[in-house]
């Protein structure tokens, strides 16, 4: 049966950790993968999570199963941060909350939840996209297409092209937006235009499915919840994958979630059940020490102020690291744009479309051992103050 296998092609992102990785050079730098790293250029466990560890370790009682679910503590807890106690939502229990394996993990149970259950829905993606989100609704069944998102001219977000687009939305398909920080443009939309976009499903009868892997990476933890509350309060009906690989820095315990909003009470728990005979034929229950370790925090007025800090710190230093990057650039009288390096800095989250070119993004490989993506997205969190000039003299280099 093996014998005729052919390898498959290394995951572009990933592949290209593995050939950073390899390189020996002393001074290179890997702004590929979406992973935080701190001003030393590592990602280290938060305080706020070592404290909950901690406390983990010492009242944990049972390894026992999980629910299919996961725990209700971690739903509750999560449901919290996503909407205020106020949101009707919440009081008219038409939110259910389940705990999945990452956000991956939440989107594949979302998209196969869609195939089995209303196998006629498509799923509408910006172009571009996050480059696992098609894959993953591909293997799960669900048809797609594409709306136009990003104005690669602009830097901004093509609002008339995107509803544009979205007329053909057939009532009942579903439309993936990223709650904030989008991967890989880091174009967001406005609040005025998060209202657009909501009008536009709510008059399609379309189902918004929101990738919310950023939360507080962005302005804050409320402030990037705009997109969730005008979507929430426009329409009766809503999936939520949220990640914690980011803002909680727990990338390998893979911990996320699934919120479905329906539009009622009796309706959303008809939609868990069925959601948990999916997640029982695909791994039985989710794993505890992720979910653990959030809702600890979550819980814990103390822990939750300390985690709010050390995201503060995390987001601050992006947006630092943007500021010096459009800085550097601006002082070597390198422009990324046609109207300079500003939209560096409004540009939101880790990644940012830097407007070089493949071409570019292959010399500052070859001889500068600088990885990023072929696309040009870059992780902005991989600058550092020891890094950032010899990144700004590398660019001005190869765009000479
Ligand atoms: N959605 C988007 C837009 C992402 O960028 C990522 C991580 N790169 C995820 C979902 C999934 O993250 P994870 O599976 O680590 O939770």
């Amino acid at each position: 049966m093996f014998e005729n296998v052919q390898p498959a092609p290394p995951d572009p992102i990933l592949g290209l950790t593995e050939a950073f990785k390899a390189d020996t050079n002393p001074d290179k730098i890997n702004l590929g993968v979406g992973v935080y790293k701190d001003a030393n250029g590592t990602t280290p466990v938060l305080e706020s999570v070592k404290a909950a560890e901690k406390t983990l370790l010492e009242t944990e009682k049972t390894k026992a199963y999980l629910p299919i679910d996961g725990s209700p503590a971690y739903s509750d807890a999560i449901k919290a941060l996503l909407f205020p106690a106020s949101s009707p939502v919440v009081a008219e229990g038409r939110a259910v909350t389940l705990h999945a394996p990452s956000g991956t993990g939440a989107l594949r149970v979302a998209g196969e939840y869609l195939a089995s259950n209303h196998p006629e829905s498509r799923i509408w993606m910006s172009t571009p996209t996050w480059p696992n989100h098609a894959p993953i609704f591909t293997a799960a069944g669900v048809a797609q297409e594409a709306y136009p998102y990003y104005d690669a001219q602009g830097q901004k977000l093509d609002i008339d092209a995107m509803l544009a687009a979205l007329d053909g939305v057939k009532a009942g398909d579903v439309v993936l937006l990223h709650g904030c920080c989008h991967n890989p443009s880091g174009v967001d939309p406005t609040p005025e235009q998060w209202v657009a976009i909501a009008d536009k499903l709510a008059e399609k009868k379309a189902v918004a499915l929101l990738d919310f892997a950023y939360q507080g990476f962005g302005s804050g933890i409320d402030e990037d919840s705009v997109g969730l509350h005008t979507l929430a309060e426009k329409l009766p009906e809503l999936i939520v994958c949220t990640s914690y690989s980011k803002n909680f820095s727990l990338y390998n315990e893979r911990i996320g979630a699934l919120t479905f909003v329906a539009p009622s009470a009796d309706a959303a728990k008809a939609v868990l059940s069925q959601v948990k005979t999916v997640i029982r034929r695909m791994y039985s229950n989710p794993p505890a020490h992720g979910a653990g370790i959030v809702t600890t925090i979550l819980n814990d007025a103390s822990l939750r102020a300390r985690w709010e800090v050390e995201l503060a710190a995390m987001r601050e230093r992006i947006q630092s690291m943007r500021s010096k990057l459009a800085t550097g650039l601006d002082q070597r009288s390198v422009q990324l744009s046609a109207t300079g390096n500003g939209f560096l800095t409004t540009q939101r989250g880790m990644f940012s479309f830097s407007g070089l070119n493949k071409d570019h993004v292959q010399k500052l490989r070859a001889e500068y051992a600088i990885y990023i993506v072929g696309s040009g997205r870059i992780n902005v969190a991989g600058i550092t103050d020891n890094n950032v000039d010899r990144l700004c003299d590398a660019i001005a280099a190869v765009t000479k």
